[in-house]
Order: C-alpha cells, then sequence, then structure tokens
C-alpha cells in the first residue's frame, strides 16, 4: 500500500467515528418524520426517497469498507456486489437532492425549463458506469482487494454537478421562491459541495453521510416538518396543506374531489359556548374525520370550515351521508354536549378546471358563507362561484385596460321636455365592452370600480368625454340644453373633486351649467363628507338631480337638505304607477314641485307611460320609448 494516495486504495483503514451519531440523528428524524401524518405530496415523496437512499448509502458504505478493510477473508463476488450497490446509492443520493430542489421548484408552480428536462440524463449515465463496472474496473477493481479505478473520480463529479445544477436552477427561479427558500436551498448545495471536497480531502474519514444529514436537518426544518402542514387542532392538516395538495394535482392533472363543509352559525355558536368547549368539539371532529373517512385526507381549514379530499374519485354522496348521521347527534366536550348542523359544498377538480389558488379562495369564500347560514342542509355549488370569479377577472381586465387606454365610451340617452315633446338634455352612461366587443353591464363593472378604487377615474374619463363631446358640436342644434353625467358616492372621498371637475371643465372650455350631476338615492347615506363635497360642487356652479328616486329609504325632510334641483322618479315607481294608479305618486310630484324641484320620470317605455307621467305633472321623461342609450354619433344622427 505504501506509496500509493490513500485515494487509490479503497481497502485503507477507514475512521467510522462521525458516521454512528449520524446515523442515530438519521433515525431520530425519521422515526418522527413517519409516525406524523405525511401530505401526499411530490415533496414530501422525494423527501422520503432522500431518506431511504441515504440510510442505505450508509449501510452499504460502512458494509462495503469493512469487506474491503478485511479482503484476504471474503469473497471477492461479495465485495464486488457490496461496492457496487454502495457506488450505485451514492449516485442516486446526488441525484436525488437535486430532485428535491426540483421538487420545491415545481410545488412553487416553476415551469420545467430545460434544465430539469435535461438533467436527469448524467444520472444514467452514472448508472450505466455502475452497472458495467465488473466489465470495465472503470469505477474499482476487486483483485487484491478493491483498488479505486480510473473514473472513480466520477463520485465526486456527480456530486458536484448535481449541487451546482441545483444552485443555477435557484439562481434562476430566486425571484419566484420566498427568501427563505432561496436561503434553505442555496445553503443545502453549499453543505453538500463542503461535505465532497473535505471527503476528497480526507478521504479515509467516512464523513459525507454527516455533511447529507445536514442537509437532511435543512429540508426538514425548512420545508417539510410535518408540524408545518397539520391542524392544531386533531390529526387533521391545514389550509396551507389543502392548498399545496390542490395545486400539485392541478399542475399534475390529477384528478381530485373534494367535499368542503362548514359548522353553521360558527361563530355565534363560539360566542354562546365559549372558546375552549367549541375548540374541545373540533378536535373530536378532526379526530372523527381521519378515523371515518382513512382514504381522504382531512382538513380543518379555518373558522368552523372543513374539507375532506379524496384523489380516487371518491363517493361524495355517500362521505355526505355519513356526515350528516354523525352530525344529527351530539358532540361531546368536556364540560357538555355540542350540537352542530353542517352546509356543504362539492368541488371536482378535473370538471372545474380552475387554478388551485383561485378554486382555493372561492373555497373558503364559499364556505365562509356558508358558516353564516341556519338552512338544514344547505350547500353551493362551486362551479357556480368558480363562474362568477372567473367573469369577475374577465371585467377587471377589461375595465382596467379600458381605463389604462382610455377605451370608455359613453352613450347617451335624451330627456324629453313634457312641454314641447321635444329633447332638451341627454344623460351620459358609461360602456365597457369585453374582449368580443361585447357590452358588459354597467352595474357589474361600476360596483368593481367602486370596490377596487378605479372610480375616480372611471368618473374622470366619463365627464372629459361629456366636455369633449360639448366642445365639439352644436349643442344648441341638437336640442341639448345640459347633459346628466352620473356620480357614484365613492368618487366624493377623493376631497379634491370640486377642483378636479373644474380643471377637466376648464381643459374643455365647457361652462358648469352644461353639466347636471346625478346622485342615486342610494347613496345618499348621512355622511358630513358627502353634503360638504355636494354644496362645494353647487356653490361652483353644478346642478344636482337625485337619481333613482323610490328605490332607497330618502323621506322628503332629508331630500331638502342637499341643493337638489332635479328629482328622478325611479322606473320601478315609475312602472309600479302606471299599473296600478295610485295617488301617492302625484301627491308626491306635487310635493317636489312646491319645493320648486323639477320632475324626471325614468323607464318610460310606452305611449302610454309617457302620458301617465306627464299628466301628473313630470317636467322631463327619459326612456326606451323616446331611444334607447346610444352611442354619441348616433345620438347626433337622431337630431337631424
Ligand atoms: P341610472 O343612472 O338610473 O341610468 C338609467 C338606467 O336605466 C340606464 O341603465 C339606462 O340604460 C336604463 N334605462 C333607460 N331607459 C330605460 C327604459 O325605458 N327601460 C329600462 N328597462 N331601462 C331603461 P344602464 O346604462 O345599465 O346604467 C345603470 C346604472 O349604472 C345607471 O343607472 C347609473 O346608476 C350607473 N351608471 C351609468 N353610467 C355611469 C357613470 O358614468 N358613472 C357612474 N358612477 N354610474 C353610472
Ligand atoms: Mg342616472
Ligand atoms: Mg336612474
Amino acid at each position: 500500500m505504501k506509496g500509493l494516495p490513500p485515494e487509490r486504495v479503497a481497502h485503507a483503514k477507514m475512521n467510522y467515528s462521525f458516521i454512528v451519531p449520524s446515523m442515530l440523528v438519521l433515525l431520530v428524524i425519521m422515526g418522527y418524520y413517519f409516525f406524523r401524518p405525511r401530505l401526499p405530496i411530490r415533496l414530501n415523496r422525494s423527501f422520503l426517497a432522500i431518506l431511504v437512499i441515504d440510510i442505505f448509502t450508509e449501510l452499504f458504505e460502512c458494509i462495503s469498507y469493512r469487506l474491503n478493510e478485511t479482503w484476504p477473508a471474503h469473497d471477492p463476488r461479495l465485495l464486488g456486489a457490496f461496492n457496487l450497490l454502495f457506488y450505485f446509492f451514492f449516485f442516486s443520493r446526488s441525484y436525488m437532492f437535486f430532485v428535491f430542489t426540483i421538487s420545491v421548484l415545481d410545488a412553487r408552480s416553476i415551469g420545467r425549463s430545460e434544465l430539469h428536462r435535461y438533467v436527469p440524463a448524467p444520472f444514467f449515465g452514472f448508472a450505466l458506469t455502475v452497472l458495467v463496472n465488473p466489465l470495465t474496473g472503470w469505477l474499482f477493481t476487486i483483485e487484491n482487494g478493491c483498488r479505486n479505478g480510473p473514473l472513480y473520480w466520477l463520485i465526486y463529479a456527480c456530486g458536484g454537478s448535481y449541487a451546482l445544477f441545483s444552485l443555477m436552477a435557484v439562481y434562476r427561479h430566486r425571484r419566484e421562491l420566498t427568501a427563505h427558500e432561496v436561503i434553505s436551498l442555496t445553503a443545502i448545495q453549499l453543505v453538500l459541495l463542503v461535505g465532497l471536497f473535505v471527503r476528497f480531502l480526507v478521504p479515509t474519514f467516512v464523513v459525507m453521510n454527516t455533511f447529507c444529514l445536514m442537509v437532511i436537518i435543512i429540508i426538514f426544518i425548512s420545508f417539510l416538518n410535518p408540524d408545518l402542514y397539520l391542524s392544531e387542532r386533531g390529526y387533521v392538516y391545514n389550509l396551507p396543506a389543502f392548498q399545496a395538495l390542490l395545486s400539485e394535482c392541478y399542475r399534475r392533472c390529477r384528478p381530485c374531489r373534494i367535499l368542503g363543509f362548514a359548522l353553521q352559525n360558527y361563530n355565534e355558536h363560539r360566542e354562546i359556548f365559549g372558546g375552549k368547549q367549541m375548540d374541545d368539539a373540533l378536535t373530536r371532529i378532526n379526530r372523527w374525520l381521519t378515523d371515518s373517512f382513512p382514504e381522504l385526507s382531512a382538513y380543518y381549514l379555518r373558522n368552523g370550515c372543513f374539507a375532506l379530499v379524496g384523489q380516487n374519485c371518491p363517493d361524495l354522496f355517500a362521505i355526505r351521508k355519513k356526515l350528516r348521521e354523525r352530525f344529527a347527534g351530539a358532540w361531546k366536550t368536556g364540560v357538555g354536549e355540542l350540537r352542530l348542523n353542517v352546509s356543504f359544498v362539492e368541488a371536482d377538480m378535473e370538471v372545474l378546471d380552475c387554478p388551485a389558488d383561485r378554486m382555493v379562495n372561492t373555497l373558503m369564500i364559499s364556505l365562509d358563507d356558508l358558516s353564516r347560514v341556519s338552512e338544514p342542509d344547505a350547500s353551493l355549488s362551486l362551479s357556480d362561484s368558480i363562474e362568477e370569479i372567473n367573469q369577475k377577472l374577465i371585467i377587471r381586465r377589461c375595465l382596467e385596460r379600458a381605463l389604462e387606454q382610455d377605451e370608455l365610451e359613453v352613450f347617451l340617452q335624451p330627456l324629453v321636455d313634457c312641454a314641447t315633446g321635444k329633447r332638451i338634455a341627454a344623460e351620459a352612461l358609461v360602456r365597457l365592452r369585453d374582449e368580443e366587443g361585447k357590452l358588459i353591464r354597467p352595474d357589474l363593472f361600476i360596483t368593481m370600480a367602486e370596490q377596487e378604487g378605479h372610480i375616480v377615474q372611471l368618473g374622470e374619463q366619463v365627464l372629459s368625454k361629456v366636455c369633449r363631446f360639448i366642445r365639439d358640436n352644436d349643442m344648441d342644434a341638437i336640442g341639448v340644453r345640459w347633459i346628466n353625467v352620473n356620480l357614484s358616492p365613492v368618487q366624493f372621498m377623493a376631497r379634491d373633486i370640486p377642483a378636479r371637475f373644474a380643471a377637466i371643465l376648464k381643459e374643455y372650455g365647457v361652462s358648469e351649467e352644461m353639466i347636471h350631476l346625478e346622485i342615486t338615492e342610494q347613496s345618499m347615506i348621512d355622511f358630513s363628507l358627502l353634503r360638504d363635497q355636494i354644496t362645494g360642487l353647487h356653490e361652483n356652479g353644478f346642478e344636482f338631480s337625485l337619481d333613482d328616486y323610490g328605490s332607497g329609504y330618502s323621506n322628503l325632510s332629508r331630500v331638502r337638505q342637499y341643493p337638489f334641483t332635479n328629482i328622478k322618479i325611479d322606473m320601478e315607481v315609475v312602472r309600479n304607477y302606471c299599473r296600478d294608479r295610485d295617488l301617492l305618486l302625484p301627491a308626491l310630484v306635487q310635493a317636489f314641485k312646491k319645493m320648486n324641484l323639477s320632475i324626471t320620470a325614468e323607464g318610460i317605455e310606452t305611449a302610454e307611460m309617457a302620458g301617465a307621467l306627464k299628466e301628473i305633472g313630470c317636467d322631463y321623461l327619459q326612456g326606451y320609448y323616446f331611444s334607447r342609450p346610444v352611442p354619441m354619433t348616433e345620438f347626433l344622427a337622431q337630431a337631424v
């Protein structure tokens, strides 16, 4: 042996002082990991593979080194077989650490790049080298004891290259990962590289396993500690686990059926029975779920909402029946008994074909709704909710695009003067088109604009387009004395609205009396900012109409507190009056007239309706009978 570097002689005396404690720690981790529930996702499977391969690598490493040390006493075939197994597992372990990194990227929905596609190839090369070694002796030979072959360095090449591949993949996708994930994945590769280097420097120390153990601990703490995915109430999974499973099912097109259920009036129950008793009941429910449905995975999501998920087409009807039967009885708690009702929502991932995060959100919204109801056996269809959300996403996209590119359209509908029977003004009504050019209902996108902070921009775009229309056309010639523009109460939140409106009018050289602002009765909440803003705008010269009168709860005294000059009677009130002519509407119209307010009747669809409303004293009429809201060019053409 003298004269030969130890690296070249595999049967040098080895130092095992590191391997025994490493194996003991590994056994503790494995014990903890195996005895806790594990989510059936790819990340878990690759970690499991790492644990199994690592334990085999260590085992075959120890056995083969021991046999090598005492080689004259053994059959060379035995020596060959164990060395072969050791090399095979050593290569596999390096490859599995790489697979784990890819699984993390995959779990974060990062698409598979070329790197992911081609890098398994070297592993097959390494495995082939092991298989043909008895013929070639490239890795080791067993004449006169075990000696390292000319390609022994492949051990370092394999480990090193996969650690570098992993580092590259992490670096490339660093923005899609959390900082914690980037640090953990980088640390894993660096520890592996250092381990290989130490092994290279001191090959007689069986030390690589200790570095692999460090990596396993990092993976365990950062990604796969079972406690990260378990609910604290009993042995069921939690919401992050639910999200992880669904996103994997979606990505891998794996069928999966979900039965969500919510405890009805959960918050009220918690108030009445107390948190401790409720928690006790939740723990018992969770235990019962895991015991009663071993073929499904059970999740406690939040606030009395649960889910059962099955990946082998479970019979949701039967599961629902079993749940209903159990919930017909009481749940014993430490103090007494609780009777709880449940509502259900079902979902089939294959049928819905909707990304997991959207599906989880919709399901949570549906379950939260269901936890507030108290009808027996209430249930919801998730496909309807998902359709609704898809619809909203389309509307949001179109709205944002239209706002950004100044593409909102403004239609005009004439207001007819009862005295002359001719148009006297117009109402501007905003229009938005979807990607196919079809009109989207204003109530849908206006509510969205209000909720998502776009209404100020929307209102200003409409006002600008109305002003441009006034500037570019001869209003007298088309018989229009003013144009009504609708305002949302949310627009009043912007304190500088009077200044902004004044600036728009100035830009187009339009005077304030050309614009009448409409605000709906529904939005007339008692809100001092609203009153101040209306007064401010009125002082600037704008006139105000109270829109949709009769659809809310305003009384006459409230109306008097605002500087309205016109009241628009809601079309439902108009319709009711035309159906059943009582005395209420005529009296109301008279009362308004005494207050010096002009009256517009909305929703006039027939000559008969026009006659009836004119008769009771309305000043202006608006409705499909005269014209539907039309694009500005068409409105101009009508005047000719
Ligand atoms: P609104 O201000 O009460 O507008 C009248 C609505 O009644 C319009 O609906 C109009 O198309 C419809 N309409 C008019 N005549 C008839 C009729 O004879 N029969 C029937 N069935 N309907 C008739 P549209 O355009 O769908 O607008 C709905 C609501 O959206 C408006 O109600 C208004 O509150 C709001 N809106 C429209 N444009 C704007 C805008 O630029 N800004 C704001 N903040 N809200 C707007
Ligand atoms: Mg209106
Ligand atoms: Mg109206």
